[in-house]
């Protein structure tokens, strides 16, 4: 974790800062301060000066910061705001970067009051998330547990029968697969759509019965040591008709081309190109309406965005989805997800479960 702090050091001057501060609150946590620190208590702030590194909490978070949050000097205070602005003045901090994305605007004109003669600089979301992009040994690990956790439970949960079950019933039970498996929980809210519900990308789990001869797509995830993990399937109740399965076949042939043509150093629009290109050449090109992938991590939606407006280059050390689709309104969708590790040699699959069209009961 210090290895990230150690970068920002030498980052300020090019930012054109004296110091970094990141602030999580219960409402606005900031992922990029629990990378960096290595704390993950809910309300803390950080100050990174070109030589300093100061972690600020209460009481509550004392012992956990003291053993988490190595290499930082603690302090464990009441007013957090008048400690940090105290701080940044014995440091002779000008010009303050700050997170703009996770701090309130409460929160900044408060802090703005307290040191009238220090500009607040934002700093691009771009860079600090960019610290996270590449993951180390130990964040791949917990990933793919994460992964593993939850294939093994969609893979439990799909032997038994879906026909005549409600939606919310089998996120439920898959949720509770995941704890079972050894996860903190869901990742993120479980979808869970069938028949014309398919037709929405983020159609999450409701009251509907599932029918017999439904597509039905399940998008889940489980988080572990605060990493996620994300996969899709879909499955047909009973036999699947033609179109279900020219539908399951286009999606099919666009996820495996785009795994297969993934290579460090290729741009990510390109891969996204290779999935649309393929699904267009299916027929189905206009209902294909949202990027091919993302990055998973700390987050559940984090960079590399691998869409046609997607930037940069496909990476070593990058984790990120490869999740293409076709979403019809009025009869339904299939979507497949995997997720991915991208190796110095090519792509290593996190994710466990069949993309085939599985037909269940
Ligand atoms: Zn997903
Ligand atoms: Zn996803």
């Amino acid at each position: 974790m210090i290895l990230s702090a150690v970068t920002l050091h030498g980052s300020l001057r090019r930012l054109g800062v004296d110091a970094l501060l990141f602030n999580s609150s219960e409402i606005l946590p900031s992922v990029n301060l629990r990378h960096v620190t290595g704390f993950t208590g809910s309300d803390g702030a950080v100050l990174i000066t070109a030589k300093e590194r100061h972690l600020f909490t209460d009481g509550r978070y004392g012992i956990q910061a003291r053993n988490e949050a190595r290499g930082f000097r603690l302090h464990v205070v009441r007013r957090r705001l008048d400690a940090l602005a105290r701080t940044v003045k014995a440091a002779g901090v000008s010009r303050l970067g700050i997170e703009a994305s996770r701090v309130s605007h409460e929160f900044t004109t408060n802090l703005a009051r307290r040191l009238p003669d220090v500009r607040l600089v934002s700093v691009p979301k771009s860079f600090l998330d960019g610290l996270r992009v590449r993951k180390t040994p130990e964040e791949k690990a917990r990933i793919e547990r994460a992964a593993r956790c939850a294939s093994d439970a969609c893979g439990s949960l799909l032997e038994r029968r879906l026909t005549g079950r409600v939606e919310k019933d089998v996120a439920a039970e898959l949720e509770t697969l995941f704890r079972r498996c050894g996860a903190d929980g869901p990742g993120f809210e479980t979808i869970v759509a069938s028949g014309e519900r398919g037709a929405l990308p983020h159609g999450a789990a409701s009251d509907k019965v599932i029918n017999v001869g439904e597509l039905v797509v399940v998008d889940y995830g489980c988080v572990i040591d605060g990493y996620h993990s994300d996969e899709t399937v879909t499955c047909v109740t009973g036999a699947p008709t033609s179109e279900q399965r020219k539908m399951h076949q286009a999606v099919y042939t666009a996820h495996m081309r785009a795994i297969e043509a993934l290579r460090v150093g290729m741009r990510v629009r390109d891969v996204d190109r290779i999935a649309r290109n393929s699904i267009a050449a299916a027929g189905y090109g206009k209902y294909f309406v949202h990027g091919l992938g993302h990055g998973v991590g700390l987050e559940i939606h984090e960079p590399p965005s691998l869409s046609p407006l997607g930037k940069g280059l496909v990476e070593e050390g990058m984790v990120f989805t490869i999740e293409p689709g076709i979403y019809i309104e009025g009869f339904g969708g299939v979507r497949l997800e995997s997720l991915v590790y991208m190796d110095r040699t090519g792509p290593e699959l996190l994710s466990r479960m069949s993309k085939d069209l599985i037909v269940v009961e």
